[in-house]
């Protein structure tokens, strides 16, 4: 098996608390079974916080608004609906879900592409529209003309930013108007302006790489010169999402095992994976061929750090920092962080539902034989980390530690056997509760600090972004994960929480454990 090579977590204080609670989450488990969501709503109102302070730095008139696809939870919507925050929304149900959650329209954009009842209700209540195209701001016009509802504000959502001297390949985007095509699109904002506010004009791209960026948002900039050219208003710069998330604690585990797995995939040591599976990587004659296929899982910038270096970052034809150029128009800046927003906002918890070795194969004549398997209750769809190309390590809480302190004993079936392998490091496949062969919950051995046992739980941290509601669905008619909430101070059981649908940010809430304080004091004053 080798050395073990460990993929672990980072952990935001209030995670790392978290996961720390073992009784208070195996209370949880037991009560509500798993898989099961928790969410930390103070976090994602950290989070953007952060954001806003890196536009205070700049002196930028700044918007955060949380790109709602990357979570359903109504906890994380409606604490951040009491920030000043504001938010993006791509579905009729997400634009109800975040009205019902507190957010005015003058809070919401409008994104995506866009059916019937989602423009009526969005348009009627006033949200603003980011339009990807000449057809959609016309089928807008329509709607308000014969709708009567009020005059729609709108982004133009634009792509195909062109670059001058060497040609960097700028991604193709299926949304978005290509900048040549601008002329055209702002021709029908003039000629509507009786239905249309042109409010301003961004992008969105779903890319790491940082110069990328900076182009879109100079092409950006260039594009509301052309706007003012032509006496139109406009006064907001929409850099869109994808500011991204570091999930690991430490780089050189991301380098180590990187190195590792290619090799694996050359046949220069045992397999890493299942049925040695490459993430993309190939090996053609003992060639390595194809790309890595994985998300950067440990970055040094993301998140409100990669806001700052954005916004630092010279314009590539203009030559000044993009924050100059903003600032000096004095342009209202949007940020439209979705992954970021829900970074250290939630855990996935998984009971160990059967440990076993995979030993069909006694003469180990088959790659995986003797490796072991662990049945977690849980699918790969309510965990997808790895769809996204997210490889982290699963913490392990032990059944063993009870709040009494003593091994708690799990009865039924059959348990993993310490002798061959329960005290050390082991490396395991994960595998979900269907009856599925593509069931895999991980395609990778995963390397744990010791075996675990029937009735333990597994911890998937960081899943809060596009990992507890995007892949979830009822397979073989099993119930969803259920989602809790957890609330600020914790009692002697642990954190106080409440199911997620049933969370408000109500002071009293937030404020028992202070009030409570302070009300002590006074008593002793
Ligand atoms: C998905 C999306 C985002 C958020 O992207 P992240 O990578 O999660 O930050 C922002 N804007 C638009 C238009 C999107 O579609």
């Amino acid at each position: 098996m080798g050395a073990p090579l460990y993929l672990h977590p980072r952990l935001a204080p209030r995670s790392a608390s978290l996961t720390g609670s073992t009784a208070f989450l195996h209370a949880l488990a037991d009560g509500l079974g798993t898989p099961l969501n928790v969410v930390i709503p103070e976090q994602i109102a950290e989070n953007a916080a952060r954001f806003d302070e890196v536009f205070r730095h700049h002196r930028l008139k700044g918007t955060t608004l949380f790109a709602h696809k990357a979570s359903a939870s109504s906890a994380l919507l409606r604490r951040l609906a009491a920030t000043g925050a504001s938010v993006d929304v791509s579905s009729l149900q997400e634009l109800q879900h975040a009205l019902a959650s507190g957010f005015t329209a003058d809070r919401i954009v409008a994104t995506g592409p866009k059916d019937p009842a989602f423009c009526w209700l969005a348009a009627r209540v006033g949200v603003t529209f980011h339009v990807d195209s000449r057809e959609e701001l016309e089928a807008l016009v329509r709607l308000a003309r014969t709708d009567g509802t009020p005059r729609v504000r709108v982004l133009l959502r634009l792509s195909g930013f062109p670059s001058a001297g060497v040609r960097r390949l700028t991604r193709r985007s299926r949304f978005g108007t290509p900048v040549a095509g601008v002329p055209q699109l702002l021709d029908a904002v003039e000629r509507y302006p009786d239905a249309v506010e042109l409010l301003g004009v961004g992008y969105h791209l779903d890319t790491t790489d940082l110069q990328e960026k900076a182009l879109a948002l100079e092409g950006c900039v260039k594009v509301m010169d052309m706007c003012r050219a032509r006496g139109l208003g406009p006064r907001v710069v929409d850099t869109g999402g994808g500011f991204g998330v570091s999930y690991l604690a430490e780089a050189a585990q991301w380098e180590a095992y990187t190195t590792e797995l290619t090799r694996a995939v050359l046949a220069q040591r045992p397999p890493l994976t299942w049925q040695n599976h490459g993430y993309g990587l190939r090996n053609e004659g003992g060639t390595l061929a194809g790309g890595l296929g994985l998300y950067p899982a440990h970055r040094a910038v993301a998140g409100p750090a990669y806001l700052d270096e954005l916004l630092r970052t010279r314009a590539p034809s203009l030559g000044r920092p993009l924050a100059t150029l903003l600032q000096e128009h004095l342009y209202d800046v949007y940020a439209e962080p979705g992954r970021a927003l829900a970074d250290q906002c939630g855990i996935t918890l998984a009971r160990v539902l059967e440990v076993r070795r995979d030993d069909e194969d006694p003469g180990g004549v088959h790659e995986h034989s003797g490796a072991w398997q662990v049945r977690l209750d849980m699918n790969a769809g309510d965990c997808p980390l790895e769809d996204h190309g997210i490889l982290i390590d699963p913490l392990l809480v032990p059944r063993a530690s009870g709040p009494s302190g003593g091994p708690v004993p799990f009865a039924g079936g059959h348990s993993a056997d310490p002798g061959a392998g329960g005290d050390g490091p082991v490396g395991v496949y994960l595998f979900g509760n269907l009856c599925l062969e593509s069931d895999l919950i991980t395609k990778r051995l995963v390397f744990l600090p010791r075996l675990p046992a029937q009735g333990d739980l597994l911890c998937f941290a960081n899943t809060a972004g596009y990992c507890m509601d995007f892949g979830a669905h009822e397979a073989e008619q099993r119930p969803r994960a259920r989602k809790v909430a957890v609330l600020p101070g914790a009692t002697e059981a642990g954190p106080r929480w409440r199911i997620d649908a049933d969370y408000w940010p109500l002071p009293s809430d937030e404020e028992t454990h202070q009030a409570g304080a302070s009300r002590q004091e006074e008593a002793n004053a």
